[in-house]
């Protein structure tokens, strides 16, 4: 998704929309699929060389349960502001602020995808309530039920027990 400045620079306002289809499978396994991006731009000329771009963007992803491994959707939406300027000299990237450099158009699919990263869960779960799979019969727990005793023992307390049954 490329903006040009031109316009901009000539102090015209622009509302760009559009979908933009990203890649993130490399970066997250647990992606199955992803809806395109709907995007909304609203981009405003601040001051001599200093711009702000306004972004909507809008998703659906599928995604694998980390508990149940079922597929499940999660709509992704979010709403951020940038500011970027057409001369070297005023970027910066301090912790306060983040002046992008732009020479001829704005390229904001690099954007866009860094978001839309940040919003998928490390570790994404169906539904928070989700009881996962039992880990020795392999039953989806909110599905179904099991009777598998999942009381652990430590090897090294099995060890004991042994040594002290053989005690008697
Ligand atoms: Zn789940
Ligand atoms: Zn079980």
């Amino acid at each position: 998704m490329q903006i040009s400045l031109h316009q901009l620079r000539q102090g015209q306002q622009k509302r760009v929309t559009g979908r933009v289809q990203l890649d993130l499978q490399r970066d997250v396994p647990d992606l199955l699929h992803l809806e395109p991006m709907e995007v909304t731009a609203h981009l405003e000329k601040q001051d001599t060389h200093l711009f702000s771009v306004h972004v909507e963007q809008k998703t659906c992803a599928t995604l694998t349960c980390s508990r149940c491994l079922t597929p499940f959707s999660l709509p992704l939406e979010a709403e951020w502001t940038e500011l970027f300027t057409d001369v070297e000299y005023m970027a910066r990237e301090t912790d306060e602020q983040e002046i992008y450099f732009v020479e001829e158009s704005l390229d904001l699919q690099p954007l866009i995808r860094e978001v839309c990263l940040l919003q998928i869960p490390f570790a994404p779960v169906c539904d928070e309530h989700c009881q996962g799979i039992c880990p020795k019969c392999g039953v989806n727990k909110n599905i179904d039920t099991c009777s598998c005793d999942l009381t652990r023992i430590d090897p090294r307390m099995a060890k004991l027990q042994d040594f002290f049954k053989g005690q008697d």
